[in-house]
């Protein structure tokens, strides 16, 4: 048994001082403090006086890092996802991009074969497939030469039995509620993303079962007073989640404000859409089969662009956008806290096993210091990162 003691526990409903953690078999067997637990005489004993310690992070849209793409090269999943907690991130959506059928194809069954044996590292939960179902005149850095309109033969594999658990599709395209209806049905999380939805189209999108916006703002209409567009829709339902990326170049800190103050702690979930120059210089690098050149930003991030000056991913670390989701909204660690956790968890249905620490729940656990620097991180018990 590990017993993690004098934590400041944000578990993340509630701030728990002095805390104490029980973890056996790779799952969180008690939380509370220290006046209420006490370990068993044999335990392992991790002293964590002065660290916060919350869920680990969940990315639910990553395209690769340390130099690897995961559309160009699913088979690299399993050695990126190794080395991601150092940036607290313990499980995540590998994201596949608008490419032939066959990568999608590849990716799960890089997942189905499972990881390489003595592998330890962040557990990637199932695909997000960003495309090929997008709108072509909201492509943003994904190839036009793949996209198609969508047929519920292309996605007749994508199920979460599968390795697939979401996927961000245009709703306006033709035939893409009936797509919408069959993913939801079979409990994929449908997502409206680059696309040109109208109020009206993203609501009839959301009618048939859409329950999330990929990168509000990103790759949609402009926030229109008459014509509110897809993002309005997003914004104005309280059904639905959004995702955003918070690195200061995708979307102005103001509006990952107004995004904060309409949806909130349980309806907003901060992705990197991070890409394979995470962890890396800058350089040139690849996403799908497109050059990028990635460029120095400011301090703590850079910006990857296509030759032809679309944004083509973030190079955005989840700890650093947790910061910055802090700085730019002024929102509690907490709350900052819940949308890297619980609420992703919850929009994956995967609420009871991970996203908080609670009795049950996989192990999975992140070290902060008071600065909210990643001093260790912990995957299903299992010590992955230490600084
Ligand atoms: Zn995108």
């Amino acid at each position: 048994m590990l017993c993690i003691r004098r934590a400041t526990l944000l578990t993340p409903d509630a701030q728990i001082d002095d805390g104490v953690l029980l973890i056996e078999r790779g799952r969180i067997l008690a939380v509370g403090d220290a006046a209420s637990i006490a370990a068993p005489d044999d335990a392992e004993v991790i002293d964590a006086v002065g660290l916060i310690v919350a869920p680990g992070f969940i990315d639910l849209q990553l395209n690769g890092a340390f130099g690897d793409d995961f559309t160009l090269t699913p088979d690299t999943i399993w050695r990126v996802a190794a080395g991601l907690p150092r940036w607290g991130v313990t499980s995540f959506l590998p994201t596949i991009i608008t490419s032939p059928l066959s990568q999608p194809a590849q990716a799960q069954e890089t997942l189905e074969s499972g990881p390489p044996s003595g592998w330890r590292g962040s557990i990637p939960l199932g695909l997000h497939c960003e495309g090929p179902f997008l709108n072509p005149q909201k492509k943003g850095a994904h190839n036009p030469a793949h996209l198609r309109p969508p047929t519920l033969t292309d996605v007749a594999a994508w199920s979460p039995e599968n390795h697939v658990r979401l996927v961000t599709l245009a709703p306006e395209l033709p035939g893409a509620l009936a797509v919408v209806a069959g993913l939801a049905a079979r409990g994929v999380v449908v997502s409206a993303g680059h696309s040109l939805a109208t109020y009206r189209e993203a609501k009839a999108g959301f009618a048939a079962g859409i329950r999330y916006g990929t990168h509000l703002f990103n790759a949609m209409p402009p926030l229109d007073h008459r014509e509110p567009g897809l993002p309005g829709a997003l914004l104005g339902d309280p059904a639905l989640t959004i995702g955003i990326i918070p690195d200061g170049i995708h979307v102005h800190p103001t509006m990952v404000a107004l995004a904060w103050a309409a949806k909130g702690p349980q309806r907003l979930t901060v992705v990197t859409d991070a890409m394979a120059a995470l962890g890396m210089a800058p350089g040139r690098y690849t996403i799908a089969d497109q050059e990028v050149i990635v460029s120095a930003h400011d301090q703590g991030v850079n910006e990857a662009r296509l030759p032809s000056g679309s944004l083509a991913g973030s190079v955005l670390a989840m700890d650093e956008a947790l910061r910055r989701l802090i700085r730019y909204t002024g929102c509690s660690l907490g709350d900052a806290l819940r949308t890297i956790t619980a609420t992703p968890a919850d929009l994956l249905g995967l609420g009871a096993e991970r996203g908080r620490l609670r009795a049950g729940a996989w192990a999975d656990l992140v070290f902060l210091t008071p600065m909210l620097e990643v001093v260790r991180t912990v995957v299903a018990g299992v010590v992955c990162y230490e600084r």
